[in-house]
């Protein structure tokens, strides 16, 4: 079986964004359960000819369920049984935040292989501080990107087909 990739973090991070600049239009519809909303969230990447599915967990919604941390928690538990490699998102503008210290703590139960992406990151003169405190969650040298501008995003791709 092809390998999965999960796309993991709080809401607004850029995780679709990430997803997007993945995927491109190569996305899967896919059957949704009756409680669960799965919408537009799988996808097929590929990268120095490794052909890998990626799944945007923040899509993945559960129905009768409106705290937004109990849809956090069900959407990192998934992508630890799911996917073989999970890309862990926290935000470089709004920095370490209580939340991505929660889905670390959740994220530390997995034996899957995590990578810890700071996203929004514009301005590579500034990458090294603005990573810094990322460090503290545990997962090693994070890897700061751009989704959105498409920056940096060839080393993560690099880093992630390494451990495929
Ligand atoms: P999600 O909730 O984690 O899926 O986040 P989205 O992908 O929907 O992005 C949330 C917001 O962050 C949107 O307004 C995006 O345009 C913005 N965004 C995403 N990636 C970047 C980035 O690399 N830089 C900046 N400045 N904004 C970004
Ligand atoms: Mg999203």
């Amino acid at each position: 079986a092809k390998t999965t990739v999960a796309i993991v973090g709080r809401p607004n991070v850029g995780k679709s964004t990430l997803f997007n600049r993945l995927v491109g239009g190569r996305r899967a519809i896919v059957e949704g359960e009756p409680n669960v909303t799965r919408d537009r969230i799988y996808g097929e990447s590929e990268w120095t000819g490794r052909k890998f599915n990626v799944i945007d967990t923040g899509g993945i919604v559960l129905h009768d369920q409106d705290k937004i941390k109990n849809q956090i928690k069900y959407q990192a538990e998934l992508a630890m049984e799911e996917a073989d490699v999970i890309l862990f998102v926290v935000d470089a503008r709004d920095g370490l935040t209580g939340v991505d210290e929660e889905i670390a703590q959740l994220l530390y139960r997995t034996n899957k292989e995590v990578i810890l992406v700071v996203n929004k990151v514009e301005d590579f003169s500034h990458q090294e501080e603005i990573s810094w405190e990322f460090y503290s969650l545990g997962f090693g040298d994070p890897i700061p990107i751009s989704a959105e501008h498409g920056k940096n995003t060839g080393e993560l791709l690099d880093v992630l087909v390494s451990k495929l």
